[in-house]
């Protein structure tokens, strides 16, 4: 399963985690199984085809065989919305994701942000506490900023791909990052209201959608430090929770339905095999996968969220930390 060696780095969180064996668990990937019925990503899809010069392309044509990739900023943005509001709930703040120095159409809304649990990106990296001169996690920003990455250069822990999607199943790899989904290219005319004018279309637009899709959105971690782990786990829960909250749907078109993601981390301690099966309409879960899914729910998970409790405490002395209070739960 492993094509280099890997181990946990978690020497900076100070206290013992029980962690699975890492041979027995499918990291440095995470696979996020998605579920959404209908996807308007406000950037767009890239497909396959160039409309305007395939002549054979009927927008409305079932038979349309279209592949292509969803754009990872829509899915990055999401993603990285859902840990900021888990790093928030755990009383702690989570870095804004605009420049500070940025050009903002409204300034004032960006200092409201700053006033409901977000910092100035970048804020983190050099907020010196005296008590914590040593530690690592100073070099490293707070663990939004360690995750996604910050300015220039510094490129994060997390590498979000795109998801290429087929109407296929057979072209479908799940185990690549994949989705089974169904593009169209959707009009959409705003009409005369008045009867004189007989309903003549005063605007038109265009839109990318998807149906139907189905499949995994391939995570992987450039860094094995277990707080990543336990902070995609609670980002992922939250935002299936909370998914048809406008604020946590997905794109655009969210007024319509569009964007309400079933989202899941699929089981780390499964197989590549055990992963396929998840999304084999024909077969059920196996005594096996039923077993690990019981392992990791008694034993793992909670420990991956533990090392996120201790990161989000190392940065604010006034929560409690797991590694203290002797069950961390
Ligand atoms: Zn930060």
């Amino acid at each position: 399963m492993k094509e280099t060696e890997q181990t946990y780095i978690d020497s900076h969180l100070d206290f013992g985690l029980d962690l699975p064996p890492i041979e027995d668990i499918h990291l440095p990937n995470i696979y996020v199984a998605l579920e959404i019925d209908l996807l308007a990503p406000g950037d767009g899809i890239v497909t396959d085809r160039h409309h305007a010069s395939a002549e054979r392309y009927e927008a409305d044509d079932p038979m349309n065989q279209i592949e292509g990739q969803i754009s990872p900023f829509t899915l990055s943005g999401w993603l990285r919305h859902g840990c900021e509001e888990v790093v928030k709930l755990a009383g702690a703040s989570a870095c804004h994701p605009g420049e500070p120095n940025a050009d903002y159409m409204r300034a004032e809304t960006y200092e409201r942000d700053l006033e409901n649990g977000y910092h100035e990106k970048g804020t983190c990296i050099d907020a010196h506490d005296p008590d914590h001169a040593h530690d690592h996690e100073n070099l490293t920003g707070c663990v939004i900023y360690d995750l996604f990455g910050g300015f220039g250069a510094d490129p994060g822990k997390l590498l979000r791909r795109p998801i290429t999607f087929s109407p296929i199943r057979r072209h479908v790899d799940i185990l690549d990052g994949e989705a089974e989904a169904h593009y169209r290219q959707v009009s959409t005319h705003v009409r005369s209201r008045n009867d004189a004018d007989g309903g003549q279309p005063l605007r038109q637009t265009d839109q990318d959608v998807l149906g139907n899709l189905e499949g995994t959105w391939k995570l992987t971690l450039r860094e094995l430090k277990p707080e990543f782990v336990g902070l995609l786990l609670e980002a992922v829960a939250f935002l299936d929770t909370h998914s048809d909250d406008f604020a946590f749907q997905i794109g655009g078109a969210r007024n319509f339905g569009a964007g309400i993601a079933d989202a899941q981390v699929i089981n780390p301690l499964y197989t590549d095999q055990e992963i396929k099966r998840v999304f084999d309409r024909s077969k059920d879960a196996t005594a096996a996968m039923q077993d690990k899914d019981e392992t990791w729910r008694r034993e793992y998970r909670d420990e991956f969220v533990r090392a996120l409790q201790a990161r989000t405490a190392m940065r604010d002395g006034d929560l409690p930390h797991p590694g203290l209070d002797g069950d961390g739960t």
